[in-house]
């Protein structure tokens, strides 16, 4: 055995032990085609048995009827040899399976007959040597045995029946010739559709393992991506853990520095603090997302629902933001619902959704207004909206835009810093508390988020 062909085998069993289910897929693909075949065998070979024993019986039957035409009258007599040979030949063509009928008459020696009638003239008077014949002679019994001329490749059923004369004596013998061509065609189709079949579905099935075969690799694959995703979730929560406590201790330094309790700062330090702490915030912010979506990945998203009255819980919010709006000179309206309602939720997350919502508004508002609206939606909807006069978001980004780190990419928005975090985290939050989140949004012209809670 070559080097190659050696590495070639060892490589091979090192690939099915790593992948053991290919035994599976490959005993399927043998045994089930091998069973197909087997069973098309096996019906071919019933089926062949069934017909045979047909025509063995028809052969005996057959042999009755014609003994009964023919009649018990034979002798060596050329009057009488005549008779039955003009006999014989008004049987030809009488069936399609019927390929010869003969009778013979013994000679002195023991096992020699001689043709006194047949379909085919030229063999009256012949001398024949048949077994058959001399079996069926002596036992006084119908004998019937395949044959086959090896000639013309011929194959038929021939029967050798005693014919008996009044005193029960055994005077010839009458042989029946007739032809398996039928049986042969009939089998011959049968099996060509079987082998056929069996054939189609094998392939069919070798199409459907290998598919399979893929399948399972898929699924070995999605296993390995999501133990790959929970590692990668796992890593994004302890750095960003890790993250936030150096960066608290910064926030708070820098606060001490920005107010000047460690020191007075000269106009040139203060300005740089300032664009140091802003970063630091951009930071603590990213941080705080991470670890928010963490959380949400991986299920532990606390949610501690209590009964909230939202006329006073949504203007309260508005109140904190307008601070945040004027300092861009943009007008922050509420628009209370004339009915008071409560809402059964967690007073902290439904705070953490609108605040954020406000805030895009603010961030992504160069002029104009923010409205905020608390409304009943109809008997069973709550809605809270956001609605304001900034940049929109075109059709296709409104498509992307609830998707992890999702931000539209625009000279406006160039500026405006943020982590494309937010959006999805609102979403996530808003379905855990049991609402949905809708956006109506024109480029250009303005935005409004819509959130409906249901009514308990
Ligand atoms: P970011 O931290 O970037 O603000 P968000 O997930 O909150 O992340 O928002 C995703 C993107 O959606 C933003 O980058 C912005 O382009 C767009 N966006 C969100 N809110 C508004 C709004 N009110 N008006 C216009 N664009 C908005």
């Amino acid at each position: 055995m070559s080097q190659n062909t050696k590495s070639l085998i060892v490589q091979s069993l090192i690939f099915v032990k790593q992948n053991p289910q290919i035994i599976f897929s490959l005993a399927l693909i043998i045994l089930i085609p091998t069973l197909f075949f087997v069973f098309s065998a096996l019906i071919l070979n019933i089926t062949q048995k069934q017909f045979d024993r047909h025509l063995q019986q028809n052969a005996v039957s057959l042999a009755k009827t014609i003994e009964t035409f023919i009649g018990n009258d034979i002798s060596s007599d050329l009057h009488n040899q005549k008779e039955i040979q003009n006999k014989i030949l008004k049987l030809v063509g009488a069936s399609i399976w019927l390929e010869d009928i003969a009778v013979f008459i013994p000679r002195a020696e023991q096992g020699i007959f001689f043709t006194i009638a047949s379909f085919n003239p030229k063999a009256v008077n012949k001398e024949v040597r048949s077994t058959d014949a001399l079996l069926a002679w002596q036992t006084g019994q119908t004998i019937a045995v395949p044959k086959k001329d090896l000639k013309t490749g011929v194959s038929y059923w021939l029967s050798s029946t005693p014919l008996k004369n009044d005193q029960n004596k055994v005077v010839g013998i009458l042989s029946i010739a007739l032809s398996r061509a039928e049986i042969e065609q009939v089998i011959q189709k049968l099996s060509f559709n079987l082998y056929g079949f069996s054939l189609i579905f094998s392939l069919i099935l070798i199409l459907f393992v290998a598919n399979h075969a893929r399948l399972f690799q898929y699924a070995v694959l999605l296993m390995k991506l999501r133990e790959l995703d929970q590692a990668k979730d796992e890593f994004i929560s302890t750095v960003s853990h890790e993250l936030r406590t150096p960066l608290t201790t910064i926030r708070g330094y820098l606060s001490l520095i920005q107010e000047g309790t460690l020191g007075a700062l000269n106009d040139q330090l203060k300005k740089g603090i300032d664009i140091v702490m802003l970063e630091v915030k951009r930071l603590y912010d990213l941080v705080e997302d991470l670890l928010e979506v963490s959380r949400i990945e991986q299920g532990r998203l606390s949610i501690e629902k209590e009964l909230v009255v939202l006329n006073d819980f949504i203007k309260n919010i508005c109140d904190e933001l307008s601070i945040k709006a004027k300092e861009k000179s943009l007008e922050l309206k509420f628009i209370d619902s004339p009915e008071r309602l409560t809402l059964h939720t967690d007073k902290n997350r439904l705070k953490q959704i609108v605040v954020n919502l406000i805030g895009n508004s603010i961030k992504y508002t160069l002029s104009g207004f923010i409205e905020v609206g608390l409304l009943k939606e109809s008997k069973d909807f709550i809605a809270i909206y956001v609605k304001d006069t900034g940049i929109g978001i075109s059709a296709p980004d409104q498509e992307k835009l609830f998707t992890k780190f999702f931000r539209v990419q625009s000279e406006q928005t160039a500026k405006i810093t943020g982590t494309g975090l937010g959006l999805w985290i609102t979403k996530k939050i808003t379905e855990a508390l049991g609402g949905k989140i809708y956006l109506e949004s024109i480029k250009g012209q303005g935005s409004k988020f819509t959130l409906l809670f249901p009514f308990k």
